[in-house]
């Protein structure tokens, strides 16, 4: 039954890691949640709880097809993002990001609703610029094998933008830093879900390269307050926005943390090729989203990553 207050909100991807805990999130709040998704990462089993919920509707389907829907909020995270699944079918990738993006777009000016577009730190490419900020404009390499998804979600930021200066959609962009929790596939191939995994299997930690690559883990609830906070935010500010916890490791301390929080696991670790254009270093400057939405992750990797491995002890 819907109320007269209560929003209807729309999850691109929100069957995925990260639209699972943005759907149970919301539906808590009293909203009535639409998620859309063409299971290509995603899985019912995140969604799963919520199905019985009368305000919880699921829809299959591809966002690189236009849809037409009565919402007042959209979520847009429909996109692979592990790099193992980005890589799959580049093409589709690009589609997804430019065609689905530009459908989700037309989708909020018809509906005149609310468009939160769920961009990334990728954007920033091979940073020159440590610890990035909004400002930067980035170091990516077009013609690569990561750019499929770079360059795609640097062009859904353009389309946003676009939509907004040419029709007065109404958008807000976040750029989401390396994000990790309960809800991760685990052979996402991303390095929490992968070292855990490992871990908890008694097998080889799979370091790329010399380990000594930096990245900024945040957990996932810290990310959900934030891409609310942005959403909600009526202050007329639309981003770019970093959301990402600025505390940033060596590959090769997040291994070690991974083994000291699993006291028994046997595994050792291994080194092994480091894929082409992989990043040096990411870590966000947060001190934006600080300013204009009082926001900054609370959750530290320790904590987060003895919840992450509860999940993964129950699913593997
Ligand atoms: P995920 O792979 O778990 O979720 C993506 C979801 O989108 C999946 O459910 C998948 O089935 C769905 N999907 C993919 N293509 C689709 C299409 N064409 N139509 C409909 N559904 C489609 O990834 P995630 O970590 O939850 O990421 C969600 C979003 O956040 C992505 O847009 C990603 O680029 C962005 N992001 C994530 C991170 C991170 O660290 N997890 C960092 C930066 C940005
Ligand atoms: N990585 C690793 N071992 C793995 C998976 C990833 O050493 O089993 C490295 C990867 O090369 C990169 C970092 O960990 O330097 C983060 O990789 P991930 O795929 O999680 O995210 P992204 O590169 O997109 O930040």
């Amino acid at each position: 039954m819907k109320n007269n207050q209560q929003k209807t909100i729309l999850i691109t991807g929100g069957a995925g890691f990260i639209g699972s805990h943005l759907c149970k999130r919301l539906l808590g709040q009293g909203s009535k949640i639409i998620c859309l998704d063409n299971f290509f990462t995603g899985s019912k089993a995140n969604i799963k709880e919520l199905m019985g919920n009368e305000n919880f509707e699921l829809i299959e389907h591809d966002i690189t097809k236009p849809i037409s829907l009565k919402v007042d909020q959209i979520y847009n995270l429909a996109c692979p993002a592990s790099p193992v699944h980005y890589q799959y079918n580049p093409v589709e990738t690009v589609r997804t990001n430019v065609i689905g993006t530009l459908n989700m777009l037309d989708l909020a000016k018809e509906a005149n609703a609310k468009l939160l577009q769920a961009s990334t730190s990728e954007v920033y490419g091979d940073p020159f610029e440590h610890p990035q900020k909004e400002t930067y404009w980035g170091n990516v390499n077009c013609i690569g094998i990561r750019s499929c998804y770079d360059e795609g979600k640097r062009c859904a930021e353009t389309l946003c933008m676009d939509y907004h200066r040419q029709n007065g959609v109404k958008i807000r962009v976040v750029r989401i830093f390396n994000t990790y929790g309960p809800n991760m596939h685990p052979n996402d191939g991303r390095v929490v879900s992968n070292f855990i995994v490992q871990a908890l299997k008694n097998e080889p930690i799979t370091i790329y390269g010399d380990g000594n690559q930096t990245r900024s883990f945040q957990y996932i609830d810290d990310l959900v307050d934030g891409m609310i906070k942005m959403m909600e935010n009526e202050d007329g500010f639309i981003g770019p926005v970093n959301l990402g916890n600025p505390n940033e490791f060596t590959i090769k301390e997040l291994a070690e943390k991974v083994l000291k929080s699993i006291s028994e696991s046997q595994s050792k670790i291994i080194y092994k090729e480091l894929p082409v254009d992989d990043p040096k270093q990411r870590k966000p400057d947060i001190s934006l989203a600080y300013e204009r939405l009082g926001w900054r992750p609370e959750i530290k990797l320790e904590q987060g990553l003895i919840k992450a491995i509860e999940y993964f002890k129950k699913i593997i």
